[in-house]
């Protein structure tokens, strides 16, 4: 099969979130799979460079009308980290991708639609047919919406699209003027239908239109498919998810277990599989020494991640403390845009200092974040919604159990060792439903308990997470699955 991946960011090469590991993994899965892969990517100023082979050799240019004129993007091919990929620059006086940042301009909208109308463009000026166009989040989800009406009788008629939603809190909110410029008339009655945003109608939604016109909708779990057709958590979209629900479904994602295996992770002293996982504690002692942190028979809780409101950071610094206060040592390693939550980080630190069972690392710190995976005993997750979440699936491969609240990806993929529906061979961690100090508080109790009184259940339940597979190899089949079925072709 030909799939083209269309997206705003790829690992390495552009990186802001879990939507460029995704990228990436999924592409390499499904070329190992002996697909035929292409991505194409915005050619931004600030994009990792050393990570892009020969991106200056082969260059295309291609005519993109836009706004009633003709402008020129060029298309730049190269290879990164084994995928095939094509960086689009439009010639144009904004300098969409000059801007130093991946997002947070004024005008990502129209950024994002005029890189999204030169990929198409760009796909039947080369005479690219694919079988599949796989668009990612609100920033190509205008994609399906153009095949659908602008180029519905091009040559790109018979690709079938897929439209993966990583995070529904970012959905694209535009105006008229957006579909305007790439030559969609917005007062058609079915594109009115279908891309008015149902919280304010003087709004048009991109990710509505993207759900609307493709051939098929994922997001990145079961449970956040289900979570985000409800009043609750749909962010305004679960009226139009639960009526398109038929080409609905949630695929967990893969982790790239070539970056994170602790046999092979070079970024840790000692390496170890489950076999060895006693060289696993010389770990936890190297990362001690490393952050003057004392040698205690006292478990390691960690947290990786961005510190803001989706992840819980109310939850975070309260457990914190609880755990200083019960036996537990804590390292946390975090980063904030937010100012005041950066700063209140700032002062626990140096509050903290003199503390030797606590570390607090602000920043991010890739080698650092390895270490912290392979030494530690537990890893705290507490978020108040979570699509997928890689960092427990990260954590349990080095036999670092997840203490998580029970949403999204995070329910899909931690079983509580003492409270859970699945046999006892596939619990492997903990896990709490409320929102509150209580419910953190408990599971973390519970958790340091197994670890003191029961140290061979506690082993079990690490065991058991090393051994699941949460590579991209099964995700890839179902992706595969779902491609066949929406093409009707194999
Ligand atoms: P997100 O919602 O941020 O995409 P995920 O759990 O899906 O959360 O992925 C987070 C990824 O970023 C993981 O690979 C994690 O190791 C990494 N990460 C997060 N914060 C840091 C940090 N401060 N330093 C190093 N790596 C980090």
């Amino acid at each position: 099969m030909y799939i083209v991946m269309i997206a705003s960011e790829c690992a390495p090469v552009s990186k802001v979130g879990g939507l460029a590991d995704v990228v990436d993994g999924l592409s390499r899965e499904l070329s190992n799979k002996g697909h035929k892969v292409e991505v194409i990517l915005p050619y931004y100023d600030c994009m990792k460079h050393p990570a892009v082979k020969d991106l200056q050799g082969n260059s295309v240019q291609v005519s993109v009308p836009c706004n009633g004129k003709e402008i020129l993007s060029t298309v730049h091919r190269a290879a990164a980290h084994d995928n095939e990929c094509f960086f689009i620059k439009p010639q144009s006086p904004e300098r969409y991708f000059d801007r130093g940042v991946y997002y947070g301009k004024g005008d990502d909208d129209e950024r994002f639609t005029v890189f999204s109308l030169s990929a198409i463009e760009f796909l039947l000026a080369t005479g690219r047919r694919p079988d599949i166009i796989h668009c990612h989040d609100w920033q190509t989800a205008v994609i399906p919406v153009l095949l659908k009406n602008k180029y519905k009788h091009s040559a790109l008629s018979e690709t079938k699209t897929c439209y993966t939603i990583h995070n529904i809190w970012h959905q694209g909110k535009t105006t008229e003027k957006i579909l305007k410029m790439v030559g969609i008339e917005p007062s058609a009655a079915a594109v009115k239908d279908n891309m008015t945003d149902d919280s304010d109608r003087a709004y048009i939604n991109l990710m509505k239109g993207g759900i609307a016109y493709s051939d098929v909708v994922t997001t990145v779990s079961p449970k956040y498919a289900e979570e985000t057709m409800t009043n609750q958590m749909g962010e305004g979209m679960q009226a139009t998810l639960s009526k398109y629900s038929g080409k609905y479904t949630g695929i967990i994602n893969g982790v790239d277990y070539d970056s994170w295996s602790p046999a092979s992770d070079r970024h840790i002293p000692f390496n170890y599989d489950a076999d060895t996982i006693e060289d696993k504690y010389k770990n936890k002692e190297y990362l001690r020494k490393k952050l003057s942190m004392k040698q205690d028979f006292k478990p390691i809780v960690s947290v990786v991640g961005r510190l803001d409101m989706q992840k819980g950071v109310h939850l975070i610094r309260h457990s914190l403390l609880y755990a200083l206060n019960n036996g537990m040592q804590f390292i946390l390693l975090g980063s904030s845009p937010d100012t005041e939550i950066d700063l209140y980080f700032h002062h626990l630190k140096s509050y903290l200092k003199d503390n030797h069972d606590c570390h607090i690392c602000l920043g991010h710190d890739e080698e650092l974040a390895h270490l912290i995976y392979a030494g530690a005993d537990m890893i705290l997750i507490p978020s108040l919604f979570e699509p997928c979440g890689l960092t427990q699936m990260i954590a349990m491969r080095y036999g670092t159990v997840p203490v998580v609240r029970s949403t999204g990806g995070l329910s899909d993929t931690v079983f509580d060792a003492e409270v859970s529906a699945k046999p006892a061979a596939e619990r492997n961690g903990f896990s709490f439903d409320d929102f509150s100090y209580d419910a953190v508080s408990l599971a973390l109790k519970r958790a340091s308990m197994v670890w003191h009184e029961k140290p061979y259940t506690f082993r079990e339940i690490m065991l058991t997470g090393m051994k699941t597979d949460y590579s991209w190899m099964a995700s890839a089949d179902k992706y595969i699955s779902l491609y066949n079925k929406v093409s009707g072709k194999w």
